[in-house]
């Protein structure tokens, strides 16, 4: 009971994209699958004595067997496809000419195209080959269509105790199975592209923070700031709307340095980052305009900003930080400056340095407006 829960699990897994089925237990499934399905022909051939069929199948189903249990394991997965692939073209014709048309034999054939497609897709062997999908298709086709045409010509040599509604439920058997395989085929298939399309994200989502976001805080670089900085130009040309910036420079952070080293040093520049991310308004953006300068955007005037850049100055003068033994404190001091008509940015950001400095001169720790 626990070994079928398990199963059921495991196949729900696979089936909802949770799981990830390694190719050879995805080759092996196909094979046994197909070993399974055989197994059930030959009982129904064996049934009726058509023994070249039953033969045919029972040898097929030692085929299957052993081509899954040996192929995928030695990673011959595109090999496996192709024995798969042949059987089918032989199997399917042949047991439509000694049977007769009306068995369904033939439907099977039309599974194997969504299977190499999904196989050249998701299995690295085919190398996403689109080619090869393609020429099996196209094979698999001309095969049917001949079939089909020998198939009215040649009377098949199997009629015996074969009456219609036996061969009704024979046809929609087999194109029962025909459809369940195509249904989890295309099942597998979005699944693939799914999480192609997820990882793709996530790896889109890394890239733009690695491209826009300083590695060592972990606020934005001086490149994705100018693009904000812009965009607010932007929005004060179409709409008037007033935006200031700040900018902030660590008091004496030479000296941290010199006393407790640069990796501390970095500590104390990740601990203000912090403190000035949960001190700001939630439109506001943060960068690392320099080594220890940060320059905040925030979307109001001088006026609502001041305060503003003061309980940020006041959070990081009464914040420490802790690096082994020592307990660090520091200071901070911001000039600002809010966007004139006619200003260009490097104007307002130099209008800025210069409350900086005027704030440096006039003895650190301050908000210079
Ligand atoms: P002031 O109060 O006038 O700003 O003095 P200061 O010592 O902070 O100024 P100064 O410009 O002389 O020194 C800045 C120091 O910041 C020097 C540099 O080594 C350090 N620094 C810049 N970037 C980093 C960094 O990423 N990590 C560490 N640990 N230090 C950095
Ligand atoms: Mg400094
Ligand atoms: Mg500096």
């Amino acid at each position: 009971m626990n070994v079928f829960r398990r199963f059921i699990k495991n196949l729900t897994d696979v089936l909802t994209g949770r799981r990830i089925l390694p190719d050879v237990y995805k080759y092996r499934c196909i094979c046994y699958a197909f070993a399974l399905v055989h197994i059930a022909i030959t009982v129904r051939f064996y049934s009726l004595h058509y023994t070249i069929l039953y033969v045919y199948n029972f040898l097929s189903v030692i085929f299957y067997f052993v081509i899954g249990t040996v192929l995928p394991k030695k990673g011959k997965f595109y090999t496996a496809y192709l024995c798969c692939f042949i059987e089918i073209l032989i199997h399917s014709p042949l047991a439509t000419l000694l049977a007769g048309w009306e068995w369904g034999y033939m439907i099977y054939i039309l599974a194997l195209i969504p299977v190499a497609f999904y196989l050249s897709y998701s299995t690295v062997q085919f190398g996403r080959n689109i080619a090869k999908p393609f020429v099996f298709g196209f094979i698999a086709m001309c095969i049917f269509i001949l079939t089909r045409i020998l198939s009215v010509y040649i009377e098949p040599i199997y009629t015996w105790r074969i009456y219609d509604k036996n061969l009704t439920i024979a046809y929609n058997l087999n194109s029962g199975l025909v459809f369940l395989m195509l249904i989890l085929f295309s099942v597998l298939f979005t699944i693939e592209i799914q999480r192609n399309e997820a990882r793709l994200e996530s790896q889109n989502r890394i890239l733009s923070d690695v491209s826009s976001k300083d590695p060592l805080t972990g606020l934005l670089n001086r490149r994705s700031m100018d693009i904000h900085l812009n965009e607010a130009l932007e929005l004060f040309k179409s709409k008037g709307k007033v935006f200031s910036v700040i900018i902030g420079d660590i008091d004496d952070f030479k000296m941290v340095n010199d006393t407790y080293g640069h990796t501390v040093g970095d500590e104390v520049l990740i601990n203000v980052a912090n403190i000035i991310c949960s001190n700001i308004p939630e439109d506001a953006k943060v960068c690392r305009w320099g080594g220890e300068e940060i320059l905040i955007l925030i979307h109001s005037n001088a006026q609502a900003a001041a305060p503003i850049a003061e309980n940020i100055r006041k959070a990081i003068s009464n914040s420490r930080t802790k690096a082994g033994d020592a307990v660090i404190g520091i200071t901070m001091t911001f000039g600002m400056a809010e966007y004139q008509p006619g200003y260009a940015m490097t104007k307002l950001i130099s209008a800025a340095d210069k409350n900086l400095y005027k704030g440096k001169n006039e003895g650190k720790n301050r908000v210079v407006a």
